[in-house]
């Protein structure tokens, strides 16, 4: 079993700047990562709102650089899955696919994931012209007719990203109004080659049984129902945190694990950052920053228990 100080479950922004500020503290700090350092910025194509990196850059980019800066401080970086979370006394025993770890202390920056829309035909044509992420699965759609489903931060800057490579871009909301941030909807407004729906939802998605071909769609004004014929229809209709692994954690009612301002979870020993907390505003530079006060804290923790904290 190997020892460490700090174990990082996740390597998105809250885990890489967790373990950036768990090595410069001197502690033997771990990240565990089943994918790919960078998390949901991965898939993000331009990211201009990072503050401090007055260009746009890719999220595989700024997830690079988060990495090489955690990595220069002594920070470890192991791919594999974690299987288990379990408290044993004073340490945490964590079961992965690439072997076990204990540690006093666990941060948790699983994220969460897309909530899927739960109307007909989404599970049969995901990977047909259903999709959960512009940058994999847009270019396939170039120049074709793509429905954007969503009122968030999400759905709108991901219709503009669309809107880069076709002109027929829908986007539908079921409300009057967004839910995303003023400036990027105002941007979604302002693009010619979106066309926006609002008090719109999907009844269903229908295809040839190979590829999506169109939507049925209720106008919530009007309560008119209409068949409209499309390419590729984009899911962003917010998230699910990814908690599995703490069951006995507390959580909010929609399922994210409460934290104090310090990230300690309801489990003394574990912290929790990024989009798997309850936060008002999910950004990257939320996230990176949950993950810098969790391993301050965690650092402090482990010195209480050593009974050596600095009062
Ligand atoms: P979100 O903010 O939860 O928005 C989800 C949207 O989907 C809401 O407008 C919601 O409608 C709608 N929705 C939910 N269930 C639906 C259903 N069954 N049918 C139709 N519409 C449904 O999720 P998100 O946009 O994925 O964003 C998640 C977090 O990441 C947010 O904190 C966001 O700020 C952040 N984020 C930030 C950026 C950025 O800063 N550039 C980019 C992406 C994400 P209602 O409004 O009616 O609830």
């Amino acid at each position: 079993m190997e020892e460490r100080d700090i174990l990082i479950i996740g390597a998105g922004p809250a885990g890489l700047a967790a373990a950036q500020y768990g090595a410069r503290a001197a502690r033997r700090t771990t990240m565990i990562e089943e994918l790919a350092p960078g998390g949901q910025a991965l898939t993000i194509d331009s990211i201009e709102n990072y503050p401090g990196v007055n260009k746009t850059i890719s999220g595989y980019e700024l997830g690079m650089q988060f990495q090489d800066q955690a990595e220069r401080f002594g920070a470890e970086l192991v791919y594999a899955t974690v299987q288990s979370v379990d408290k044993d006394e004073d340490n945490f025993v964590v079961k992965t696919t690439e072997g076990e770890y204990v540690a006093p202390t666990v941060i948790l920056c699983t994220g969460a994931k897309h909530r899927p829309l739960g109307v007909p035909g989404e599970e049969e044509y995901k990977g047909k012209g259903v999709s959960y992420c512009a940058t994999c699965d847009g270019p396939f759609f170039r120049n074709k007719k793509i429905l954007v489903i969503g009122g968030g931060d999400s759905a709108c800057t991901e219709a503009l990203y669309l809107a880069k490579l076709t002109d027929k871009v829908t986007l539908i909301h079921r409300r009057d109004r967004f839910r995303a941030q003023q400036e990027i909807a105002d941007r979604v407004m302002r693009d010619p080659k979106i066309t926006v729906k609002l008090q719109h939802t999907v009844e269903s998605i229908e295809g040839d049984g190979d590829k999506v071909d169109r939507v049925v769609l209720r106008n919530l004004g009007t309560d008119e129902v209409y068949t409209e014929e499309f390419d590729a229809v984009f899911v962003f209709v917010g998230m699910i945190p990814q908690t599995s692994l703490v069951p006995e954690a507390k959580k909010d009612d929609a399922g994210y694990i409460v934290t104090t301002c310090r990230m300690e979870t309801s489990i003394p020993g574990l912290y929790a950052a990024g989009d798997v907390r309850d936060t008002p505003f999910r950004q990257i530079v939320t996230a990176a920053a949950d993950g810098a006060v969790a391993a301050h804290c965690a650092s402090e923790y482990i010195d209480e228990l050593a009974g050596r904290a600095y009062r």
